[in-house]
């Protein structure tokens, strides 16, 4: 029995000459022999907490920096992120620990502003179907992190990339972020499933998301250690130094000394499958 994904999905899935595509960023690569690792907070909130998180995560292996300048939050009272000046922070952070940097774009108008500061354009679950910003990073010039949507089905979310594709730019990276359940003990219900389905159907790398996915911190190492048995290409975990004091998502966030566990525990689970960190 074969998994019998819509013949309309054409750039996404495997065919002649795309087996597997790898992605290169700076010196980190997704979809390689290694295990990528991408950390960081959730938010950039002050230079400080951004240096100190970055530097948290490089001394512990990371491969990439995450943290969002722009952020998608649900409520119009909430922290919106820092912007331009978030960008230029994060910047200022690839620059002391020569980490490349993912950051959520959400609006084809700052595509061209992101794309100045970041090496990775984030497209985050809920503009996962947003086809003029789809469209708008089909033609930016840096690979694009792209996250599932809330409740999208495998099949749209690489119908979602196709846009991508289709509109020139090779460089895609599927994030499973959780999809949405009814449980009430997680924040969402991540289908681990979708690793090796996606390994399966398409060439693109796949990186899990444990943060967003659980909602708890608890829960981020053990399904972090489950991804990469799934054969997942990278991790993508929001490690904030005073998770207590974060502006978002602090009860998901790893401390550093968690993260530092982490890493230290994914090396023998990645040789398992043959992979290493
Ligand atoms: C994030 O990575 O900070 C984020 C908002 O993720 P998602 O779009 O998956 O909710
Ligand atoms: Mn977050």
């Amino acid at each position: 029995m074969t998994l019998n994904i819509s013949s309309k999905i054409k750039l996404a899935v495997k065919g002649e000459g795309r087996e597997s595509t790898l992605i290169r960023i700076g010196d980190a690569v997704i979809g390689g022999g290694k295990v990528a690792v991408i950390a960081g907070p959730c938010t950039v909130e002050s230079r400080e907490q951004m240096i100190e998180a970055a530097s948290a995560v490089k001394a512990a292996g990371a491969s990439m920096l995450r943290g969002g300048a722009f952020k998608p939050r649900t409520l119009p009272y909430s922290f919106q992120g820092l912007g331009l000046e978030g960008l230029k922070i994060l910047a200022e952070a690839r620059e002391e620990t020569g980490l490349p940097v993912v950051t959520e774009v959400m609006a084809p108008e700052e595509v061209a502003v992101v794309e100045e500061y970041a090496d990775v354009l984030q497209i985050g679950a809920r503009n996962a179907q947003n086809y003029p910003l789809l469209k708008r990073v089909g033609k930016a010039q840096k690979p694009v992190l792209l996250k599932r949507g809330l409740a999208s089905t495998i099949e749209e979310w690489l119908s979602a990339a196709e846009y991508i594709l289709h509109g020139g730019n090779a460089d895609v990276v599927l994030c499973e972020r959780g999809i949405r359940g009814y449980g009430r003990l997680t924040r969402f219900t991540l289908d681990l499933a979708a690793v090796p389905i996606v390994k399966e159907v398409s060439h693109l790398p796949v990186v899990v998301d444990p943060s967003h996915s659980t909602g708890v911190r608890s829960l981020v190492k053990p399904m972090s250690k489950a991804a990469v048995a799934a054969g997942a290409d990278g991790l993508i975990v929001e490690v904030h130094p005073h998770p207590d004091e974060a502006l978002c998502d602090g009860a998901q966030s790893l401390r550093p000394r968690d993260f530092e566990t982490l890493m230290d525990e994914l090396g023998p689970v990645a040789r398992s499958v043959g992979r290493g960190l």
